[in-house]
């Protein structure tokens, strides 16, 4: 797999064969799934309106891959914000891991075990409110970081769908079935696009 900057450079690339720019899409999104890869690519492809048929709008592939860029570039900007803090603070001997620090090094920050219910706001919207609810000082509220609903923080979020306990949360074995038959459906049809690109 590529890098995501060169693998969002051939997603943009208007002269390369539209399939070949769908799967740099693909590799995109496993760089920086922000909600699991599976919800994370329901997520832009709905929203960009990347189409049954490819070729009838191959651009889409651009706003999807510019959503995803976007916050991506803000979250690589917290990392190196929080890194270099832990390097002064660890030259002071005030070295204590924070809960921004383990919150930041997770890749999928607000994981959605269903791939077609999770937040409808553009990325970048919700990385922020997630950052305030992560990054600041003030201890949790017992709400759910993105949408606000009160719930237990560490409960899955029935209003907007992010699980804050991550893909390692066990799921019942029917639920776990039925999503992904969700997500077989989910990627046929936009899987659907590159065959019919290519006939
Ligand atoms: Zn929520």
């Amino acid at each position: 797999m590529s890098s995501f900057p060169a693998a969002a450079r051939r997603v943009r690339d208007s002269a390369a064969d539209p399939v070949a720019r769908f799967w740099a899409l693909r590799e995109c999104s496993l760089h920086f799934p922000l909600y699991g890869f599976r919800a994370t690519w329901h997520h832009v492809t709905e929203a960009a309106g990347v189409p049954g048929r490819l070729v009838d709008d191959p651009e889409s592939l651009t706003r999807a891959v510019d959503e995803l860029e976007e916050a991506r570039r803000h979250w690589l900007l917290l990392r190196t914000t929080f890194a270099e803090r832990r390097r002064r603070e660890k030259a002071e001997g005030q070295r204590q891991p924070t809960r921004g620090d383990q919150w930041l090094s997770a890749t999928s920050l607000a994981y959605c075990p269903d791939p077609r219910r999770h937040p409808d706001e553009r990325l970048i919207t919700v990385l922020h409110r997630l950052v305030d609810a992560n990054l600041s000082e003030v201890q949790p509220q017992p709400a759910c970081a993105v949408c606000g609903t009160s719930r237990p923080v560490s409960q899955y979020c029935t209003t907007c769908g992010v699980d804050p306990r991550g893909p390692s949360a066990a799921l019942p074995r029917d639920l776990a079935r039925e999503l992904d038959k969700t997500w077989r459906e989910i990627w046929r049809r936009t899987a659907q696009a590159p065959r019919l690109a290519t006939r």
